[in-house]
């Protein structure tokens, strides 16, 4: 059964990269409480992520835990082309020429890539952030068509292939999806990724351009990055859209003022919670932990604010793909994330349709019978979503015989999912749930649990029933 610690309820998502993806790294990482792994296509090929899903799938089946696999999309990102020796010296106050033409940059000239009418978007008076914001252009004026030169306000030096932003323009001419993307996202479908995230998405329309891309009945979980202020504006078209979005703190801090970040992402959060949406928080949460085996004061309060903000998973990016200690950097999360649970206040959000109602009277009747778990039969994953999104005060064992749904809620708050084999009666049903349960040690004879599910089992499609059980048979 599996070797968790049953108690945490906030999900871990760690980035794998060269840092872990070896089978004893990504071994340990789960049995330090990995719920999630995310392959990131910004920094990684097919032939590698091919060799990573794979030892995922192999080592959580060996550990007998389920576990997610996020495929992250690098989306219309924008880059720093080739530059001489690497790299180059930017000195304030100096100009520079940014260009779309393939040429080996130096500090008077160089490029930027994979958009042709990248630079034509850009116009005089509008900033351009290079580095993750290091370094600081403002344009000036258009040379000729692809050409803008640039005063430099913050200088600094800069290496190929660094990000660029371009947080004053308009970039509505650019392709959400790139040809790379659309090659990554085909490959991820092939290999069986239960997650598709998507970078710089700026509305809802960029998030049905991926949709339309995925097979039919398909289900695959697609999640919005909110890193521009533009899908900050569409939240609520993204959010009707999207199975998850993720609070893209790197970027979105880039692009918008940082001090706006701590307020922007209790918001989106909120609205994510409100609407049942799956929500995760990311970036630079124990960003020490990458060269330190002790994160800062300010990174355990970072971790543990974003889980009272109400937050179902948090996520590790360099700390886990390419810092000195990845294990260590999920021990960690693991540990913060306990103790904030023991003092966060759980948000309840109003209910609406019958699915929601069924589930936030499971999660009060849970309450008032002082059960010991909710188990959740769950065919699309749907009930127990809606269950988790209640915040119950006790965990949820979802049960499901869909291998990716089960793979899937391995991200959402609270829930342990558990693959099934078919069930054809209501008996075989409780016998199982009781069984889990009592191998999790969740529950001891005579404790009393709630279970939802649907009836006539042959007739499911939404779940209608909440039953008071008290176990008395393990068998
Ligand atoms: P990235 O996205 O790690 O792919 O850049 C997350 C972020 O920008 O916060
Ligand atoms: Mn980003």
């Amino acid at each position: 059964m599996p070797s968790r610690n049953p108690l945490r309820l906030t999900k871990i998502i760690a980035t794998i990269g060269p840092a872990s993806n070896e089978p004893e790294v990504i071994t340990r990482l789960i049995e330090a409480g990995a719920d999630v792994f995310r392959l990131n296509c910004s920094h990684s090929d097919k032939a590698t992520r091919e060799k990573t899903i794979k030892i995922i799938r192999e080592v959580s089946n060996k550990l007998k835990r389920e576990i997610g696999i996020l495929l992250d999309l690098q989306g219309p990102k924008i880059r720093v082309g080739k530059l001489r020796n690497g790299s180059i010296l930017l000195m304030e106050k100096r100009r520079t020429i940014l260009t779309v033409e393939n040429i080996l940059g130096t500090s008077e000239k160089f490029q930027i890539v994979n958009f042709e009418k990248i630079i034509d978007s850009l116009e005089p008076g509008q900033r351009v952030l290079l580095d993750d914001g290091k370094i600081e252009l403002s344009a000036i004026k258009k040379l000729n068509q692809g050409e803008m030169e640039c005063q430099v306000i913050y200088g600094g030096e800069l290496k190929d292939g660094k990000g660029v932003n371009l947080p004053d323009s308009d970039l509505r001419s650019i392709t959400p999806l790139t040809e790379k993307d659309i090659d990554d996202l085909k490959h991820g479908i092939d290999k069986e990724v239960d997650f598709i995230a998507l970078s710089f998405v700026r509305t809802a329309k960029d998030i049905l351009e991926v949709k339309k891309l995925l097979p039919q009945k398909t289900f695959i979980k697609v999640i919005a990055k909110i890193e521009k202020p533009q899908a900050v504006n569409d939240l609520d078209n993204i959010l009707s859209v999207s199975d998850g979005i993720m609070v893209a703190r790197g970027d979105l801090g880039v692009e918008m003022q940082p001090e706006k970040l701590p307020a922007v992402q209790k918001k989106l959060i909120q609205s994510a919670n409100d609407k049942n949406v799956l929500v995760i928080t990311a970036t630079q949460m124990l960003e020490s932990m990458i060269n330190s085996p002790k994160p800062t004061r300010a990174e355990v309060s970072d971790v543990a604010n974003a889980i009272f903000d109400g937050t179902d998973a948090i996520m590790l990016s360099a700390e886990t793909a390419s810092g000195k200690y990845p294990v260590l950097a999920v021990e960690t999360m693991h540990k913060v994330a306990l103790e904030a649970e023991s003092v966060a206040l759980r948000f309840r959000h109003d209910v609406q349709s019958v699915q929601e109602n069924l589930a936030r009277s499971a999660c009060e009747m849970a309450e008032r019978v002082k059960a010991a778990a909710i188990a959740s039969f769950t065919l699309s994953g749907n009930t127990a979503k809606l269950v988790s999104k209640q915040r119950p005060p006790v965990k949820v064992i979802a049960l499901t015989q869909n291998v990716m749904v089960s793979r899937q809620l391995s991200l959402f708050w609270g829930i342990i999912p558990v693959l099934l084999v078919d069930v054809h009666d209501t008996e075989t049903m409780m016998n199982l749930v009781e069984k889990t349960l009592f191998d999790l040690s969740l529950i001891k004879l005579g404790d009393i649990i709630i279970v939802t599910g649907g009836l006539p089992i042959a007739a499911r499609g939404e779940s209608n029933f909440i039953k008071i059980h008290r176990c008395a048979n393990p068998s």
